[in-house]
């Protein structure tokens, strides 16, 4: 899937549309889920034009993939539910329910996560 940069992710990152920040780095954002379903549900993106996970892992630079992975773990930490446990969640592409084509993982928490995936 090519990059579609009037996906709803980068307006975000060009200041286009708002969101509610919640951590920010050279290379990472880190925002609320406009429709959260958990307590805490934040965004964590790279800044850079990635689609999805095997885009990112084949061609971001070693910076932004450890920044990328930090950023999760401190989501984690700044929102208080490290301790208590989390999920991190990516959906890719059409069978993993990727609604937004830029790589996106989902941190859920702040009460229980549920069950893995749902059947059906
Ligand atoms: P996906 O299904 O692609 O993994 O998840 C996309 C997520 O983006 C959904 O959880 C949806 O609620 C969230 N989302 C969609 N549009 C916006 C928006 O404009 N702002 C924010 N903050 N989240 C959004």
């Amino acid at each position: 899937m090519a990059y579609d940069d009037g996906n709803i992710f980068a307006k975000i990152l060009r200041g286009e549309i708002p969101c509610k920040k919640v951590a920010e780095d050279e290379h990472t954002l880190a925002f609320e889920d406009i429709n959260p379903l958990r307590a805490v549900h934040v965004l964590v993106i790279p800044k850079g034009a990635y689609v999805d996970w095997r885009d990112f892992a084949a061609t971001a630079s070693a910076d932004e993939q450890t920044a990328f992975t930090r950023m999760i773990a401190y989501v984690a930490d700044i929102t208080g539910i490290a301790g208590s446990g989390y999920r991190v969640i990516s959906n890719i592409g059409r069978d993993g329910g990727q609604e937004v084509p830029h790589l996106h993982m989902h941190v859920l928490g702040g009460e229980p996560v549920g069950s893995l995936v749902p059947r059906g």
